[in-house]
């Protein structure tokens, strides 16, 4: 026979069903009470409805009979363990109903105080506490709570009563209203309850508790609790538990409080205990922000609270009392936690702990700290830290002590908060560079053209393009802050104005953006700078110990190498070649190229070149010492690369040449409709071979030259786009031709590489016979994803968010790899190339190889390495080695 399900756990120090390990039943806030009692931490008693009592009430609709018993033999054992009586006017037993849900959705659900409270028992509660003041202060408060989470009463004419009330008094705080006031006003709330909802307020103490748990059931899918758990990626069929504890009261006079504090400051990480705290209110009155709480210690003091007590010097004995506790709870949680308490006539009760919530660099020195006082292992450490939190750490962030609501969002292209004023133009931003002037280059979206802008700029906003954009790729790249497709952003190019958040912002007005999260604000907010200190390296070492995948970099140039370098970058992974001419100079003598009219002119164009990259080649190589350098032999999709702006069309057409007619004749014919589709890849080497010669050929000289130096060279030389094996063959036997050339010149033999990109679905489904003949794979996730879900890279930013917002895709494909599909194919050829060639290595070089999701799909089929951009380095190292750990 199976055993009977349990509803109702109960929790007091004489007896508790329940523990920390039963957070998915008890809702995280039930499993902490119970631990904490069962620690012998000064808890009141209670007990908790489970998550699956919730679910049962969604299934029938009301709670069951079988719940119900279970909760009236748990509330007599509290009335048994407390010696008092629920709805008893001598020996009142009051208590809480709080949601609490698996993991905490923080305002998301309801709360109700004071539960129990009726007329009589509140002249009840008066005689026993001797405090008439205190006992319709209750009152009033559950009224209202008990309206809003209950009644679904608008509470606001109830403040309005309240405030009305003061200002006849001639008062200012809540405190100071009389007993007999309080009652008053508990009448005529009750009165405005009846007009407002059509129901007479419950005087009976059951009838209020079965509706208050049914309320906080329910609340479980409120609108807010629904967009909470959507964006936070939590399932609606968890449910909510229910904590019903005997009330303690920090209201009941001076030598009460109720507060709420850290073991650190969740800011820095630094060590004390952080909080408020306020003398003689309830809970709710410190969330609320009716009164400005005072800080806990010296430590807590900020400018808003400086110059109240603290609780340290009001309260030494439970200060000191508390203090104990926050360290007892961190050493035995293995975390910084965050404390709600109450303290009653001198007497501290803890209502709740969890894990607390904190910045990256919190985090990072916590753990770093924990680890030190040997409170967690060296694996434990590596999970105090999120991949994500890392790439904060690298970049400036918006300072959390200037909170201001975004006046829009787009997407968190690359991470980085930034101030300036808007530039429409990327001239507009060198003008503004020169000047000194920080400047946001705010685009529909951005092309080569932009670079220099970009460059100059200290962040981009662009209205279009998704995060494989390029203005994302661009940015990530260079390492500086973009939020790109921001939908809502319009450029008005005639006024020289944008409007966000239906705010007109003009040339010289400042905006910031915060890359990190894709916000967007009106106005400048200060930032703080990113730190890499001693804890940060330390931290990344012990992560390296762990993980099995490599970390490369996409990096084109000597600058970003170096930065990619300097984050713990393993070696190049993805080379864009003609990422190398969007510098200014370059890209008109990369458009003589593509706009040749014949193999001679594109020779010519070609002949400049050749300088150029051989010596950026030679410097990567003599940058990287020997690891490995995977070079990408040209792949423009060319709208990319056409002049849009007129003046340049006009000074192309000068460099070669032409009149503005007959190179607008040229751009027409090259005009694709799906660049992306079009002729770019292998495609165009296999039409103008001279172009990948050209590449293969300063690459090979740049090899031997540092060769010749003593520098150790470990070079790859990398096919795009290809889709037939033929494609492949035909560019590799032009690459071994030229190398031989070279082998025989110098009488000496290199090694170099020649693999492939799978980044076409036929590509991957024939990955066996690729692997014949490729020395090494790596995924080009960005095309594969837009070729194999037929989404434009550049167009999809329009839609793809509401995909995600309706439930049609869970994320954006660009961002984190679509398991079941681009990672099939992932997962195809990787298999049949190492089934072909065990030694062969494959690697991963779209956006997804920062992306810590993806790179854990990485890790789990085997794959040898991640590439991705220099800041994401950090992230991918951390993320790969969660991956192992996780494992074991
Ligand atoms: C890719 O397609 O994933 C890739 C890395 O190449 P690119 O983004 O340059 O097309
Ligand atoms: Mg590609």
């Amino acid at each position: 026979m199976s055993e009977k399900k349990k509803y109702v756990y109960f929790f007091s120090k004489e007896l508790t069903d329940g523990s920390k390990d039963l957070k998915n039943l008890l809702g995280g806030k039930g499993a902490n009470l119970a631990e904490m009692t069962s620690i012998g931490m000064r808890v009141p008693p209670g007990f908790t409805l489970t998550t699956e009592a919730c679910n049962l009430y969604q299934k029938e609709n009301c709670i069951s009979d079988t719940v119900k018993k279970e909760v009236l033999e748990n509330l007599n054992q509290l009335e048994k363990i407390t010696g008092k009586k629920f709805g008893d006017s001598e020996r009142p037993l009051l208590v809480s109903v709080r949601s609490g849900a698996r993991v905490s959705m923080p305002g998301m659900m309801d709360t109700v105080l004071n539960l129990g409270l009726t007329e009589t028992v509140t002249e009840g509660l008066a005689n026993e506490s001797g405090d008439e003041r205190f006992s319709w202060d209750s009152y009033r408060r559950f009224i209202q709570m008990y309206a809003d989470v209950v009644l679904g009463v608008n509470t606001s004419l109830l403040e309005i009563q309240l405030e009305d009330l003061k200002d006849d008094l001639g008062i200012k705080e809540d405190y100071e209203i009389p007993a007999k006031d309080l009652r008053g006003l508990c009448q005529s709330y009750k009165k405005t309850i009846l007009e407002e909802s059509g129901v007479v307020f419950p005087e009976d103490p059951f009838d209020q508790l079965w509706k208050a748990v049914e309320a906080v059931f329910s609340s479980w899918n409120n609108p807010r609790a629904i967009k909470y758990r959507e964006i936070n990626n939590i399932s609606g069929e968890w449910g909510t538990a229910v904590n019903v504890q005997s009330m303690v009261f920090g209201n009941l006079g001076d030598d009460c409080a109720t507060g709420v504090c850290f073991s650190r400051n969740p800011s820095t990480g630094e060590e004390g205990v952080f909080g408020e705290y306020l003398i003689n209110a309830q809970g709710e009155d410190v969330v609320a922000g009716v009164r400005t709480p005072s800080p806990m210690n010296d430590f807590s003091v900020n400018d808003v609270n400086s110059g109240q007590r603290t609780l340290q010097a009001v309260m030494p004995k439970v200060y000191q009392e508390l203090e104990e506790i926050c360290e007892k709870l961190e050493n035995h949680y293995g975390d910084m936690q965050d404390i709600e308490f109450t303290i009653e006539k001198d007497c501290l009760y803890l209502l709740q702990t969890r894990n607390a919530k904190r910045t990256a660099r919190a985090a990072l020195k916590i753990a770093m700290a924990l680890l030190d006082s040997g409170v967690i292992s060296r694996e434990e450490a590596i999970f105090h830290v999120t991949p994500n939190q890392v790439e904060e750490l690298l970049h400036p962030g918006l300072d959390p002590n200037y909170a201001k609501d975004e006046a829009a969002k787009g997407l968190p292209a690359s991470p980085g908060a930034v101030s300036g004023v808007i530039a429409l133009s990327a001239d507009e931003a060198v003008r503004l560079k020169e000047k000194n002037i920080n400047c946001i280059l705010v685009r529909q979206e951005t092309s080569p053209e932009d670079i220099s802008g970009m460059v100059a700029s200290a962040g981009i906003l662009t209205a279009r393009g998704g995060m494989t954009s390029h203005a994302a790729v661009v940015a990530r790249g260079m390492g500086k802050t973009c939020v790109a497709g921001c939908s809502s952003l319009v450029i008005l190019e005639n006024e020289q104005s944008i409007v966000i958040g239906g705010k007109k912002i003009s040339k010289d007005e400042t905006i910031t953006i915060e890359g990190t999260t894709g916000k967007v604000f009106v106005g400048e907010i200060p930032t703080i700078e990113a730190d890499f200190d001693d804890d940060f390296i330390k931290f990344m070492e012990i992560a390296d110990s762990y993980r099995k995948l490599k970390v490369r970099t996409n990096a084109d140039t000597p600058k970003d190498l170096k930065n990619a370098l300097k984050f713990g970058a393993e070696g190049i992974g993805l080379c864009r070649t003609e990422h190398m001419f969007f510098d200014s100079e370059r890209i008109m003598t990369v458009r003589e190229m593509i706009f040749a009219s014949s193999t001679k002119e594109r020779k010519e164009s070609l002949s400049k070149i050749l300088p150029f990259q051989k010596n950026d080649f030679y410097e990567l190589f003599k940058s990287l010492e020997g690891r490995p350098c995977n070079i990408r032999l040209l792949d423009p999709p060319l709208h990319e690369f056409l002049p849009a702006e007129k003046e340049d069309q006009i000074n192309l057409a000068k460099g070669m040449n032409l009149t503005p007619e007959e190179l607008e004749e040229r751009i027409k014919s090259l005009h694709e409709f799906n660049p992306m589709l079009g002729h770019r890849g292998c495609r165009l080497g296999i039409s103008h071979p001279e172009i990948y010669e050209i590449q293969i050929r300063a690459i090979v000289e740049a090899a031997y030259e540092c060769d010749q130096e003593g520098v150790d060279v470990n070079s790859e030389i990398m096919v795009p786009l290809i889709s037939t094996i033929s494609e492949f063959k035909l560019i590799k036997e032009l690459a071994l031709d030229l190398i031989k050339e070279y082998e025989e010149k110098f009488n000496k033999k290199l090694h170099f590489k020649v693999g492939t990109m799978i980044e076409l679905p036929r590509a991957a489904i024939i990955a066996d016979q690729v692997a014949e003949v490729a020395d090494f794979f790596s995924f080009g996730t960005n095309d594969l994803t837009q070729t194999t879900f037929g989404l434009s890279r550049d167009d999809s930013g329009k839609f793809l968010p509401s995909y995600v917002e309706m439930g049609i895709l869970e994320e954006d494909p660009f961002v984190s790899l679509d398991h079941d599909g681009v990672g099939f194919l992932v997962s195809h050829a990787t298999k049949l190339g190492k089934k072909v060639n065990s030694s062969m290595h494959i690697g991963i070089c779209g956006e997804h190889g920062g992306e810590p999701k993806s790179i854990d799909f990485c890790h789990q089929l085997g794959l040898d390495y991640v590439s991705c951009s220099p800041f994401r380095v950090p992230v991918a190292r951390l993320a790969a080695a969660q991956s192992a750990l996780k494992e074991r």
